[in-house]
């Protein structure tokens, strides 16, 4: 079995940072070796990664995203082999995509196109939640086989889009009961989607077509409104665990903050484009520029009433937001985001992050906006524990695999389509942004996929992750 060393580096994990060395035999991390140790026991590794003056952290965990995902009539612009490369040079070595059943398709079929489309083609380690589009008898019966036989342990239901993904309160009661018998973790969009519809024509038919109003027509206050609803489901079903995906308001936050303050098992997350953009900055520069960041939730206006950013920032350091996605749903601006020129309802919703995440959280870091062990705990570890896949993921202890970052902290990175950036676009959402600090060398399962600014992974690598329960449960 080959023998890799990692030397001189400073190991980070969410209670702290260690100077050792990390040990690693074929696929998994065998040993943490004191300094001058695995010299004093006469280790022969076949490869030597000097990370001194680096930081050594397990490789990224992104549980939210959507790679070739119809939607709007189009599909997100990643494949599963171009998304995970992308991600690899982002030093994310897991992916949890969204397998989808929409209303009157078979559970069962959707899950097995997902295999389909992901199997042989991952650079890194895949797991699946499902998305449940059609609540009924028959789905309802699907999530416990999911559970029980394919490793698929959480469940996706929409508040929103009505008449494409979106559930009804009684469906979601419904799922909600169905979880807290087989133990499965529901995901929930949290926007009151009737009520955004309304909005939405009054806007188009007042001439109101441009990008911004994408975000003007979903106001916080929905978002906060269907937070609490599915809060209060979730009760009502027997404190089955609820996790609030892609949280863009300070209304939803209070709302979780809330639960969790009175032992409920609801988790939440957020994603970088809520943290970092804003309406004026962002969704309303000239012309239709703004069709990039068209992603709901929507991203927030500096002048509402709450700050959002700080607030999700302040939420994230005291753990009423437990992790940190993308919901990476790539479109291109050309034959993609332009269905959408003259009405910005029919823009495709979603933004491309997978390989940014570990870069721009690092940037938060540096802000003074979160700890390194939490930006270690968000992005990695937590994730991991949320979704069943500790500790196998997620840390890096002797048996876990070795998915490894290695990150330089003294490296700067330049994001933009012409600077850094491998996902399949025509453009970078993230254009400009500059990181202090940079991806240094990526493992998974004991496999180097970058080093020296060069991908060496291949495709076929990645393989799929059967999951166990939520691991933090009352
Ligand atoms: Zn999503």
């Amino acid at each position: 079995m080959a023998k890799i060393l990692i030397k001189n580096g400073t190991v980070v994990s969410p209670t702290g940072r260690h100077e050792v060395d990390v040990l690693i035999e074929g696929e998994t991390i065998s040993a943490l070796l004191q300094r001058g140790q695995a010299e004093a026991i006469g280790v022969s590794a076949d490869k030597v990664i000097d990370a001194k003056g680096k930081y050594v952290v397990p490789g990224g965990i992104d549980v939210h995203t959507h790679m070739e995902l119809p939607f709007g009539g189009t599909s997100a612009s990643d494949t599963f082999e171009t998304g995970t490369i992308a991600a690899a040079w982002g030093g994310v070595t897991t992916i949890v995509d969204m397998a989808l059943q929409r209303y009157g398709e078979n559970v069962h079929e959707g899950l097995a196109e997902w295999h389909r489309k992901a199997g042989g083609n991952c650079a890194v380690d895949y797991a699946f939640h499902q998305i449940i589009g059609g609540v009924d008898e028959q789905s309802l019966k699907d999530m416990t086989y999911l559970v029980d036989h394919e490793g698929v342990t959480s469940f996706k239901l929409f508040m929103a889009y009505p008449g494409v993904f979106y559930s009804d309160d009684g469906q979601i009661l419904r799922a909600m009961q169905t979880a807290s018998e087989n133990g499965a973790t529901i995901m929930m969009h949290a926007e009151n989607g009737i009520a955004i519809d309304v909005l939405v024509q009054q806007h188009i038919a007042r001439g109101e077509t441009d990008p911004k109003y994408h975000s003007i027509s979903r106001p916080s206050l929905l978002e906060g409104e269907a937070t609490n609803r599915a809060i209060v489901l979730s009760k009502v079903a027997g404190n089955v665990p609820l996790y609030i995906v892609h949280m863009s308001a300070s209304e939803a936050l209070e709302a979780v903050a809330e639960a969790r303050n009175d032992g409920m098992n609801v988790f939440a997350e957020t994603c970088p484009q809520y943290l970092y953009m804003t309406l004026e900055d962002h969704l309303a520069q000239p012309g239709f520029e703004g069709a990039k960041y068209v992603c709901s939730p929507p991203i927030r206006s500096k002048h509402d009433t709450h700050a959002h950013h700080s607030d999700l920032w302040k939420g994230l350091r005291m753990n009423e937001l437990a992790v940190i996605s993308t919901d990476h749903c790539p479109f291109c601006m050309k034959d993609q985001k332009e269905l959408g020129l003259g009405n910005f309802a029919k823009i495709p919703n979603g933004m491309g992050g997978v390989e940014h995440r570990m870069e721009l959280i690092y940037q938060g870091v540096v802000q003074g906006h979160l700890s390194l062990e939490r930006w270690v705990e968000t992005c990695c570890t937590t994730p991991a524990r949320m979704f069943g896949m500790y500790p196998q993921k997620g840390i890096i202890a002797p048996g876990a695999d070795a998915d490894i970052l290695v990150w330089d902290p003294n490296g700067k990175t330049t994001i933009g389509i012409n600077d850094k950036h491998h996902m399949n676009m025509d453009h970078s959402s993230w254009e400009g942004f500059k990181i202090d600090g940079k991806v240094d060398t990526v493992l998974s399962r004991g496999t180097v996929l970058v080093e020296n600014d060069t991908y060496l992974g291949r495709k076929g690598h990645g393989k799929f992750i059967k999951r166990g329960l939520c691991q933090y449960l009352n």
